[in-house]
Parts: structure tokens; sequence; C-alpha cells
């Protein structure tokens, strides 16, 4: 499957179809090589599933809320986001939910999360990079088809602009979304991409204009909650993210996957109504959960892999190439390394 490349120089050209930390990580390994880069994001900005959405003064990450390390070479890299100051670690007041009670948590795992928000890691990793003359990042691009030239691959977005041509394409979408890019092309990618099914998410939202009651026996500042609920599975508290400078309480509320992928094609206003009342009977019958100045939520209909894989990134001679968490298990430290190991192959650097 893998075939050797010849090693990437300041000649090649590279387009990565999407920007988020898969991407970003094989852009920053790419960029060593001195090849012209340009990634492309259908989104407003870098990020992915790590990005954070903007409600009135406060930020909500509502994809991944932290992320933890195993492997020594994602631990360098997240020493280095540590001393810029745009990681640190978070939570570690944690605690067990259901309504029956609270216990507090602690597995002993250190877990880190993006400061202030998760998207100041994506953020911080793409200006690095399109501080380079070498790389630069098209927002709000989405990538419709890919076409095969003499001299390369051209991509056309959504709105029939044409790019490129490029020697090697990275597609980090998620697997069925990478599908349909590779499909007409490439059948061996095509194929590791439809054994890969994704899991559904929905990911709720609640602000409120004053704290939530205190629990007896339970921090007041409790940052996050793992819920025994048949809709909600975890709680968290953006306020209480290092580097916050707004007390506002404003709550992620994760839906667990089951029910998601039961509710995937109901109103997001449904969706959040249900997420709030599931957090409510989490609270003790005797306090009463202030009513929220705004609740919403967002539809991951892509939200993590079925099931753990066992390819850390895949690529064909034909120049096309595919990474991402989906080809692994849904971490962020997974799509990090399938990122950034598809670049150390791509300039042909020994692993
Ligand atoms: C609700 C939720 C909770 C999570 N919790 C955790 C956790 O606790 N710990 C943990 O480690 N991980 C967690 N994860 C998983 C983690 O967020 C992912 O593993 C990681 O962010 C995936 O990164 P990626 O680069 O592979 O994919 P993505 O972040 O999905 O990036 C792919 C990018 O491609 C873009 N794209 C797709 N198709 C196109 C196209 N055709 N044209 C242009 N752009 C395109 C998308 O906009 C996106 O920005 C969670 C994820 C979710 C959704």
């Amino acid at each position: 499957m893998v075939t050797p490349l010849l090693p990437l120089t300041a000649r090649h050209t590279v387009a990565i179809i999407g920007a988020g930390i898969s991407a970003l990580a094989c852009a920053q390994v790419l960029a060593s090589s001195g090849a012209s880069i340009t990634l492309f994001d259908k989104a407003r900005g870098p990020g992915g599933r790590m990005s954070s959405k903007r409600r009135f003064d406060t930020k909500l990450d509502l994809g991944a809320q932290t992320f933890s390390v195993r492997s020594t070479e994602f631990q360098s890299a997240v020493d280095a986001w540590l001393d810029n100051g745009c990681v640190a670690t978070w939570p570690t007041r944690t605690y067990q939910a259901s309504s029956t009670g609270w216990q507090t948590l602690n597995d002993g795992q250190t877990r880190y999360t993006g400061a202030p928000s998760m998207s100041a890691l994506t953020r911080y990793l793409a200006d690095s990079l399109t501080t380079l003359p070498h790389v630069e990042l098209y927002a709000q691009t989405l990538i419709a088809s890919l076409k095969r030239v003499h001299n390369g691959w051209q991509l056309i977005d959504s709105r029939g602009t044409c790019y490129g041509p490029y020697d090697h394409v990275v597609i980090s979408a998620p697997a069925p979304q990478a599908y349909s890019l590779v499909a007409e092309w490439d059948q061996t990618l095509a194929s590791a991409c439809q054994t890969r099914e994704q899991r559904a998410c929905w990911a709720g939202w609640a602000i409120f204009d004053r704290p939530l009651p205190r629990l007896t026996d339970v921090d007041p500042d409790w940052q996050m909650a793992r819920v025994t609920h048949p809709a909600l599975r975890l709680v968290s508290r953006n306020q209480t993210k290092p580097g916050r400078d707004t007390p506002q309480e404003s709550l992620s509320l994760l839906a667990q996957l089951d029910w998601s992928e039961a509710h995937l094609e109901d109103a997001a206003d449904l969706i959040a109504e249900q997420l709030v009342a599931a957090l409510r009977s989490i609270f003790p019958t005797t306090v009463t959960l202030p009513t929220p100045i705004d609740v919403g939520a967002h539809r991951w209909r892509y939200a993590q892999p079925a099931s753990p894989g066992e390819q850390i990134y895949l690529y064909n001679a034909n120049g096309l190439a595919l990474c991402g968490d989906s080809y692994l298990t849904g971490r962020v430290e997974d799509a990090w390394l399938s990122g950034h190991r598809l670049g150390e192959a791509l300039i042909n650097r020994p692993l």
C-alpha cells in the first residue's frame, strides 16, 4: 500500500483539504521541506472538531473539550504548546454526576485544553504556518471534486473555482467526506474510507446570567462532569478553562452517541431543550437551575470513528493521501499523529 515517494522539495506543491489538527500537523512537517502548501477549509477558520463558537461575550468549545497524551512524540509537541501558552492542563476538578448524586472523579490522567479556548491551539498552529511565504490557507472554501491532469491534481470548489495543479493532495476530512473526493480516482483509498464508519454527536450549549446553584459536597468551582443519563454524557464549564476573563456561566453539553444518532435529524432547538432538561435532572430537586439566556446545539455528523482503526495514514503513488482521526481512534492525539507521520512519510524522512 505505502509506495515510497521521491522526497518532497521546494519545487513541489501540496494541497491539503481541511485545516483541523491533522492537516495542520501535516502542513507543519511539510513546510520544513520548503514545498508550497495550500490548505483549504470549508469552515470560517481552522480547527475542525477543535474549533470554538463565539456567543455573546463567551466562547464555547463544542467539539473536543480536552485531550490526553500517550506517545512521547505528541508529548513533545504538547510541551511546546504549554510553553507558548496556547494549551494548559485542565480539568482538575471533575465529577461523575447523575440524578442520584455527584462523586469526584480522578482517573490519574493529565488532560489538556486550548487556552483560553480549544481553538487557540489550532489558531496558533495556523498562524505560525501562514506567516511562512510558501504556506497559504483558504477558509470558506469547500472542495467539491478533484481532477487528474497531466502534471498533477486540480481541486474544484463548490463555486466552480479551480486550484492547482498540485503534486500531492492530502485529504484530512473524516473518511465519509474523503470518500466522495477519492472514489472516482483511487479504488484503494476509496475502499479504506468505506470501511471507516463515523459516529454522530450532538453538542449543545447553555449560557446563564448567574452562577449555577451550589451543591452540597461538590466543589463550587467544578469544571467538568461526566454524566450518567440516556441523552447527556458530559457537561463542561467553559468559563473555568484557563485564561478566561469572563466569569459568565457557559456550559457545553455533549450528548450520548446512541441518543445523538436516534435524534440526528431533529431540529437543533429541540435537541438543546432536551439536553438542558437532562442537565436539570442531574441537579437535586431541592435546587433550582436558573433559566438559560441562550441555548443551542451543533450537529457533528462525523464526530468519531465507530471502531478503532489500524492505519495511521494512507497514501498512493498517484499523489493522493489521507490523514485524520478516522483511521485510528477519535482522539486529538491520533489525529495529530496521523498528520504528523504522513508529513514525515511524504518528505521521506525516516520514522
Ligand atoms: C463532540 C466531540 C467531542 C470530542 N472529545 C474529544 C476528547 O475528549 N478527546 C479527544 O482527544 N478527542 C475528542 N474528540 C475528537 C477530536 O476532536 C478529533 O479527533 C480531532 O479534532 C480530529 O481532527 P482531524 O484533523 O482529524 O479532523 P477535523 O478536525 O474534523 O478536520 C477536518 C477538516 O476538514 C474540513 N473539511 C471537510 N471536508 C472538506 C471539504 N470537502 N473541503 C474543505 N474542507 C473540508 C472540515 O471543515 C474540518 O475543518 C471529540 C470530537 C467531538 C466532535
